[in-house]
């Protein structure tokens, strides 16, 4: 496996694996601190593109508000690598902040609207940040997939408005949530949860799967599902929710009725940790 610190390294990696066959490599972004979560994508990647599989580690400070955790984002490059090595990677894709956002750096991307709904309403500049890294990326490693996870799904609406608006070419694949046996998202911030705050962050999973319940049972309006998940919020005084919404999962608007394709998404704290979840009606 081979590890890239520049833009221009990345790049003619990928241009030369692109001669054999025509068909371009995958490329899976990244924080580091990777988890099975992580480790599901390159997978993923690696069935579709074998043995052209780039995975890039990069904390981006762009999209960290000032009172957030960039400075303590969990770092592990080398175990890291050897997860990202044992599921298929073939590259690793690790700039500095001045490869990626070179002396001043004035050129960011804007997804207008998108980018102020759901966790963008509660974290300004962020999914600014999340196009900006992200387009720096594709551009980078020319891949013609990229993998990203269900898990940020107001992260996949705005990024998938950005490709499409950019004509960037590449595709994105979207796969699906793993969570702990109980219920719980993987994130790479759940490493800041207490054992007590551990077993409080049950209640988003548990809101998540409230509202698929009532979905099956046939309930469809927005007002009763929201209603309902808040409910569970209420037993746990201890988190503070952020938001509940049911929305398009394209325009991430607001929608009266839950339908197939319906994005219900929670946000909520426990104690200092943000945590989200959510489910697409199917
Ligand atoms: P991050 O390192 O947190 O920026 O995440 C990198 C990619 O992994 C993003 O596309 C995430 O949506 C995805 N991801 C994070 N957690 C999970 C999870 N529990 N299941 C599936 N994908 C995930």
């Amino acid at each position: 496996m081979e590890i890239f610190r520049t833009v221009e390294q990345l790049r003619q990696w990928s241009r030369a694996q692109r001669c054999d066959g025509g068909e371009g490599i995958a490329l899976v972004p990244t924080m580091g601190a990777l988890h099975a979560g992580h480790a599901s994508l390159i997978r993923a990647a690696a069935e579709a593109r074998p043995g052209r599989v780039a995975v890039s580690i990069f904390v981006n400070p762009t999209q960290f508000g000032p009172n957030e955790d960039f400075s303590k984002y969990p770092r592990m490059f080398n175990a890291d690598c050897a997860l990202a090595e044992r599921e298929g990677a073939t590259a690793i894709f690790a700039p500095s902040v001045e490869e990626m956002y070179p002396a001043g750096a004035a050129t960011f991307v804007d997804v207008d609207g998108l980018s102020d709904r759901l966790d963008g309403k509660s974290r300004p500049g962020h999914f600014r940040g999340v196009a900006t890294v992200v387009v720096k990326l594709l551009i980078a490693g020319e891949p013609d997939l990229a993998f990203f996870g269900q898990k940020d799904a107001a992260q996949v609406a705005v990024l998938r408005r950005m490709v499409e608006d950019l004509r960037l070419g590449a595709k994105i694949v979207v796969c699906p949530i793993v969570r702990e046996a109980d219920g719980l998202a993987l994130s790479s911030r759940n490493t800041y949860l207490s054992a007590e705050e551990r077993k409080q962050a049950l209640v988003l999973s548990k809101a998540v799967r409230r509202v698929e319940e009532l979905v099956a049972s046939g309930e469809r309006e927005s007002a009763v599902l929201m209603e309902a998940a808040r409910g569970m919020f209420g037993a746990e005084p201890a988190v503070r929710m952020d938001y509940i919404e049911l929305v398009d999962w394209e325009t991430l608007l607001p929608v009266l009725s839950a339908t197939h394709g319906t994005l219900f998404a929670v946000a909520a704290w426990v104690g200092k940790t943000r945590l989200i979840d959510n489910t697409i009606i199917g």
